[in-house]
């Protein structure tokens, strides 16, 4: 297939070369060997420093959706209950999927342009007492991010309900705080701000949820319990997968050696670029009020002149690759994506130039 010359799609990111290089080497039984495990412990700790937490990391392999169910199937029985906070398509997924087994799901809903209310979730979680409040920080369809974890998140631990958030597509290139916020049980993925392959998933996991865990005690393929004690029994659930082992190890380090501040004013700069060049071609964004856009991907409307489908394809001669839209955004939203190796201003110059070219020659 080609290898489009400028990658802007909101995940896969481009894998930078220092990263790929994990992959230059044969690694012996991730089972077996010592080093592995206290590789895994080295990134553990990497991650409790950008996420801000205290809190036990699971570190598991398979894409990201694997630990939004095992979120779900891991603190709730069928029949028990879940508010999802929505204003899009993840937010509203967690009610499809809880209900899927059982669990009897309500969505707090808002719309996809907009963010959550807090007090509107407040009321919401007080009458219908949930066990579980799930949210989501960036909706990556959309190109929000949420400004009110922390109070939801309060409102979570008064109604004595687990706190689940999806950062997948936030965490790293956007302040995010895990104690502070009350978040219970964090997920984050590999191929979005850390630019791996789909392949790795990074979860948060408090003290309070763990007892839930226990409780539920589910088991198959993404369940947490036996994730627990990796360390201390030297033994993991099934063979892990060194190679992405070790290209987290290299995304996380070069993270913290940047400074984290440094990387969140990258994030927000090559955002901020995209979106002023955005409006200066003509472009509508997406997210009613501009300040909820977030700093890892921006939402555009499709121009009225274009399909998506024809505004893809000449994109795509120009060596441009952005991403496309699912449920009711499909064809009418596209993205770009500047998070992780993408959050580069002249990376987003240039593509933000072809579309430039492309609309004014339409
Ligand atoms: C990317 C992403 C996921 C993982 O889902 P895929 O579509 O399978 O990549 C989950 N949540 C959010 C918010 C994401 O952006």
């Amino acid at each position: 297939m080609e290898q489009y010359k400028i990658g802007l799609v909101p995940g896969p990111v481009t894998i930078p070369p220092e990263i790929l290089k994990a992959w230059d080497f044969n690694y012996a039984s991730s089972d077996l060997e010592p080093e592995f495990f206290a590789l895994y412990n080295q990134n553990q700790k990497l991650i409790q420093k950008i996420l801000h937490t205290q809190n036990k990391i699971v570190i598991t392999s398979g894409e990201a959706m694997s630990i939004l169910w095992a979120a779900l199937k891991c603190t709730l029985n069928p029949g028990e209950k879940i508010l999802a906070v929505s204003s899009g398509l993840f937010g509203e997924g967690f009610a499809e999927m809880a209900k899927s087994f059982g669990a009897v799901a309500e969505v707090c809903g808002f719309d996809y342009d907009d963010v959550p209310d807090p007090e509107k979730v407040s009321a919401h979680a007080k009458k219908f007492r949930p066990k579980v409040i799930t949210a989501v920080h960036c909706e990556t369809p959309s190109g929000t991010i949420t400004p009110c974890l922390a109070e939801i998140g309060k409102i979570a631990h008064e109604v004595g309900a687990l706190f689940i958030v999806d950062f997948v597509a936030s965490a790293g290139g956007v302040p995010l705080d895990v104690d502070a916020w009350g978040i219970d049980i964090g997920l984050w993925g590999s191929q979005k701000v850390l630019s791996l392959t789909p392949s790795l998933s990074v979860s948060s996991i408090s003290e309070r949820a763990w007892e839930v865990i226990e409780q539920v005690n589910y088991s198959g393929y993404e369940a947490y319990k036996d994730w627990r004690e990796v360390l201390e029994k030297k033994y993991m659930p099934y063979t892990h997968d060194w190679h992405s082992m070790k290209a987290l190890n290299i995304s996380l380090s070069s993270l913290i050696s940047e400074g984290l501040e440094n990387v969140y004013a990258r994030h927000a700069e090559a955002a901020k670029l995209c979106r002023d060049l955005g409006r200066e071609t003509g472009l509508k964004l997406f997210p009613k009020d501009e300040k909820n856009s977030s700093p890892t991907v921006s939402a555009f409307y499709v121009p009225d002149k274009f399909s998506w489908n024809g505004f893809d394809t000449a994109l795509r001669k120009h060596g441009l690759a952005v991403g496309g839209n699912y449920g009711a955004l499909a064809g009418k939203v596209f993205r770009v994506g500047h998070m992780g190796s993408q959050a580069n201003s002249e990376l987003v110059k240039i593509g933000m130039s072809i579309i430039k070219l492309l609309i004014e020659n339409s």
